[in-house]
């Protein structure tokens, strides 16, 4: 079996921590990492715990409209992905020890997608990513370089955009830009 099946069978077994408990299916990706681009989100909420893909609810439909509108790529063509694999009960924010649990199946995604551009949704994906307790709004309108040549592009979480609107999506489309250019390079 390729890596990355292994991996998500591995996944879809875990009971390492208590979501395993309450959560319908493991949520482990969607999309292709064929065009070298990758999203990482938080954590799977109702929609996505139900049909077990990430990003298929109302954030997922803002996400990929955006996508295509400025990269020009198909729902299909990325690689999504979120640091924790299971639905937090009513959509909490993830504990520190449920991402603690779960990292290390990102992690292997990220070695075997092998993207050449990661774009973090929101604070729980950029913090784990580049380390830090920094705030998304300080840490989005640039690029950091990550490991193996990966540039990692921070944005907003779209949720936060559906929450806020037209600011935030100006600056999403702003930070899809720069993935592009990244894309690009
Ligand atoms: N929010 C996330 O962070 N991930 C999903 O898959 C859905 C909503």
């Amino acid at each position: 079996m390729p890596t990355l099946a292994l991996v998500e069978a591995d996944a879809k077994a875990c009971v390492a921590c208590p979501l395993a408990a309450t959560r319908t299916q493991v949520v482990f990706a969607r999309g292709d990492g064929s065009s070298g681009l990758m999203f990482v989100g938080e954590a799977p909420g109702r929609d996505e715990d139900l049909q077990g893909a990430p990003f298929v609810g109302r954030s997922g439909q803002l996400l990929d409209r955006l996508v295509a509108e400025e990269l020009g790529l198909a729902r299909d063509e990325y690689y999504v992905a979120n640091v924790v694999k299971c639905r937090p009960p009513g959509n909490r924010d993830p504990l520190p020890e449920e991402i603690a649990a779960c990292h290390h199946f990102l992690d292997a995604q990220i070695g075997e997608v092998a993207p050449r551009v990661i774009v973090t949704l929101g604070n729980f994906a950029t913090r784990y990513l580049l380390a830090t307790t920094e705030g998304i709004t300080r840490l989005r309108g640039r690029s950091y370089p990550y490991r193996d040549g990966i540039e990692i592009v921070p944005t907003f979480h779209p949720s936060a955009a559906l929450r806020s609107g037209g600011a935030v999506v100006a600056d999403m489309r702003a930070d899809l830009i720069r993935a592009k250019r990244a894309l690009a390079r």
